[in-house]
């Protein structure tokens, strides 16, 4: 079969980021709802002490509207929202998490470099509206955990996409059965050929260490990487005996991470012609 060995991105797909017509979300584990939008997505992680979001799509009404819905739509309850933890510092991510402190008081979670880069260089310098528009009120950093109840996010700083960008590993229960996920946290390579190496070197680390954690479930905060859209439609319809779509097994997760390494291969060899890239 002729398959790809990575998604096709073009101006459209950059475009549907900020189409804020549609969204969709999944309950996809006993404690893991995922709420999208065509290109991008944020996952609420339940704990027995609140909850956790983990990105918030794009900086528009629609999308806090869409995550607050989905959340009351499964039966948990946004009053409980505590933290919101972002992977970085691009629009894409930082998204309508102003929303999230105005309502809720949410403490937020970023690493301190990509606090600044967020803040310095925005991913779209052109439209202010777009701005870093919240405080972060804690840094992570390599190695940290984050305790809310019952559950623990391990921190693994994983930079290149952005120079602060962070990746996560936590816990989730599938009717019980305990599982352990890992979030890429930067999608694409960057432009530039150190940032690149960076990214790769960076990929390696994070591919280690969920070896390491025994992570056996991939999630991407973009749907173009893993049939996200898809994924969400067959967990939204799954029949009590159907396989979790998400659960790959640890050789699972190291092959569909070689997506993100063949995309900076091919990044370093066409570094001097920039791309289309997601942010
Ligand atoms: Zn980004």
């Amino acid at each position: 079969m002729n398959r790809l060995d990575k998604p096709v991105i073009t101006n459209e797909t950059i475009k549907a980021m900020e189409d804020m017509s549609f969204f969709t979300y999944s309950q996809i584990f006993d404690d893991l709802l995922i709420v999208a939008q065509k290109e991008t997505n944020c996952f609420v992680l339940k704990t027995s002490d609140g909850l956790i979001i983990i990105d918030a799509i794009w900086p528009a009404k629609e999308a806090f509207d869409a995550i607050i819905g989905a959340i009351k739509e499964i039966g948990w309850n946004p009053d409980s929202i505590k933290k919101l933890v972002l992977t970085h510092g691009h629009v894409d991510h930082t998204g309508c998490g102003k929303w999230f402190v105005k309502q809720y008081h949410a403490h937020t979670y970023l690493s301190k470099e990509d606090d600044i880069f967020w803040q310095e260089h925005p991913a779209k310098p052109d439209r202010p509206k777009t701005w870093k528009d919240y405080n972060i009120d804690y840094y992570l950093q390599n190695g940290d955990t984050l305790i809310l109840g019952n559950k623990t996010i391990y921190v693994y700083s994983t930079p290149g996409h952005t120079p602060g960008c962070l990746s996560y590993i936590f816990p989730v229960e599938d009717n019980g059965e305990k599982h352990m996920t890992a979030l890429w946290g930067g999608t694409t390579p960057p432009r530039k050929k150190a940032e690149i190496e960076l990214y790769l070197k960076s990929l390696e680390y994070f591919i280690k260490m969920s070896i390491y954690k025994n992570v056996d479930v991939a999630l991407s905060n973009h749907t173009a990487i893993d049939n996200g859209l898809e994924r969400i439609a067959y967990s939204k319809k799954r029949l009590s005996y159907m396989p979790n779509i998400y659960v790959i097994g640890s050789d699972g997760f190291q092959k569909y991470c070689q997506v993100f390494r063949i995309m900076g291969n091919d990044m370093l060899k066409n570094h001097e012609h920039s791309g289309h890239l997601l942010s």
